[in-house]
């Protein structure tokens, strides 16, 4: 059985935490629907679904779904919770090929994907191999730097760990989804892993872009959200960011 988690964030924001692969999604609620900012590894979205059971709210007020990069780790349950609720589905015009499957693997790496099994860890991975999300989402709503949705959520771009990553700027709570535009070790803000980081100058761009919104909550895509960041923390990782001669292999 999968193991989940819900943390709270603050009181209206909460993680939607799957401890065995250290992934978060989030949800957001307002009295009659809820925006889901990424959408859990379960294809089913049963990760979603989950959540939603435990906050005593129905599956069909899921309202939008916003994505912020199309790994299966963050986007995995997109395609079904649409076609399930009616939600629109927000994402980085880049991330389309992906996210509706029209631009997969071909050759030994899709041959590997097709031995890899879709179960626990194993999911993300032969989707990596695949280089999509398990099912096509059928339609998705491209967004851009300044965006606004729902009002209260400001998109912006955030390169490096992949070109099409966006992270979401949450105003009212003063909350940042992050996705992997940056790491959270313990009580502090960390790197994702240089394996991981597509382009480095873009990612420490972002990084600095992210550790300077003066969130009182930082809510990354994996391990766990940071709420209350000491700002003599974030200043210190800025400053090593700025500098930083090589990116680190393993994130911290
Ligand atoms: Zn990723
Ligand atoms: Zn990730």
């Amino acid at each position: 059985m999968v193991r989940r988690q819900l943390l709270q964030v603050t009181d209206r924001v909460l993680c939607v935490r799957l401890p065995g692969y250290l992934s978060c999604s989030y949800v957001v609620l307002y009295d009659d629907h809820v925006v889901c900012v990424d959408s859990g590894m379960d294809p089913d979205g049963g990760d979603m679904g989950w959540a939603m059971r435990q906050l005593d709210r129905p599956l069909e007020q899921i309202r939008s779904i916003l994505v912020t990069h199309w790994h299966n780790d963050h986007c995995g349950g997109a395609a079904r919770l649409r076609a399930r609720t009616g939600a629109t589905v927000y994402h980085h015009p880049a991330a389309r090929p992906k996210l509706q499957r029209q631009d997969r693997a071909r050759g030994p790496r899709r041959w590997l994907a097709r031995l890899t099994p879709e179960v626990g860890m194993l999911g993300p991975i032969r989707a990596l191999l695949d280089a999509a999300p398990p099912i096509a989402l059928d339609e998705g709503r491209e967004v851009r730097e300044g965006d606004r949705l729902h009002h209260d959520f400001l998109v912006m771009e955030t390169p490096g760990h992949d070109d099409a990553h966006l992270s979401f700027w949450f105003e009212p709570d003063r909350v940042l989804f992050t996705g992997d535009a940056l790491a959270v070790a313990g009580d502090h803000v960390s790197y994702m892993s240089r394996w991981l980081t597509a382009d480095v100058e873009s990612a420490r761009r972002s990084m600095l872009r992210c550790l300077g919104m003066d969130a009182r909550a930082l809510c990354p895509g994996h391990r766990h959200p940071l709420v209350d960041p000491d700002p003599a923390m974030l200043e210190a990782v800025a400053e090593r960011t700025r500098h930083l001669a090589r990116w680190p292999i393993y994130g911290c």
